[in-house]
């Protein structure tokens, strides 16, 4: 173990055992690698960089949801408390936890790649939290569009959106890096060679095609860049203010989970 032992947990999930130690110990602040980078996030991609590099969605738990449909209505067949319920509830469970992990995974590859290669990554401030809350609003303010906003916050669930946005905040912070959240005004909208603002700009979900100068190229591409201006000028103007640079020899505290 590097460091002193601070908690060890013992779980059991999907008929699995887990141990799970973490450790504290005093770390050299790291020097970051690479540029500044602006990240797009989508549904059609999961997300878009504006260097070009692009990660498909992960979309895991409609892959299964088949699969978990059909284990739920053979479980609701089954005479409750018998042997053949508790088999059927056990695939229901592993296919809960095939699901959990492969979005864990995903998430976690995807977070270390952009954070071990940038010093300062731009990110969309996007509420997902308001976003993913239910579409139909209440009943005296229904919900417009509930049927498409409902299908975006189940991608934007699905995806983890919100838990790649922690990740990338803790590992950049490992790294000496830093995560740099923009509002997300017009970065769909702007382009980015000659700064036109407008909704006509992006006809379609993919393409964007300036109205002004006839500047074309891929839509979430183009929020990259947006993104990546956006940080750039946030940091310049809120260096005595809300962006903080980290400190050097700060603490890191691990989470090493082992499958028993
Ligand atoms: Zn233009």
């Amino acid at each position: 173990m590097l460091g002193e032992v601070k908690q060890v947990t013992v779980s059991a999930c999907g008929g699995k055992w887990f141990v799970s130690i973490q450790t504290e110990r005093e770390v050299k602040q790291s020097l970051p690698n690479g540029g500044a980078v602006g990240i797009d996030m989508g549904v059609v991609r999961f997300a878009t960089l504006s260097d070009g590099t692009a990660y498909a969605p992960l979309n895991s738990f409609r892959r299964h949801e088949a699969a978990l449909r059909r284990a739920q209505q053979a479980m609701s067949r089954k005479v409750k408390f018998s042997n053949n319920w508790k088999k059927a509830k056990a695939r229901v469970q592993r296919i809960h936890s095939r699901i959990g992990n492969a979005r864990r995974d995903f998430l976690h590859k995807t977070s270390a790649a952009i954070s071990q290669n940038h010093a300062m990554v731009c990110i969309e401030d996007l509420q997902v939290r308001n976003m993913s809350k239910s579409a139909k609003g209440s009943a005296e303010q229904p919900g417009k569009r509930v049927r498409a906003k409902s299908g975006l916050n189940k991608s934007i669930l699905d995806q983890g959106w919100f838990e790649f946005r922690r990740q990338l905040d803790y590992k950049l912070a490992w790294n000496g890096g830093y995560l740099i959240a923009v509002p997300p005004r017009n970065t769909s909208r702007t382009c980015p060679c000659c700064g036109h603002v407008s909704a006509d700009n992006r006809q379609t979900q993919a393409e964007f095609r300036c109205m002004e100068c006839g500047f074309e190229e891929n839509a979430d591409l183009v929020g990259a860049i947006n993104i990546l201006r956006a940080g750039h000028a946030r940091l310049a103007c809120e260096v005595s203010g809300a962006v903080v640079p980290p400190a050097a020899g700060t603490h890191r505290s691990d989470s090493i989970g082992l499958d028993a």
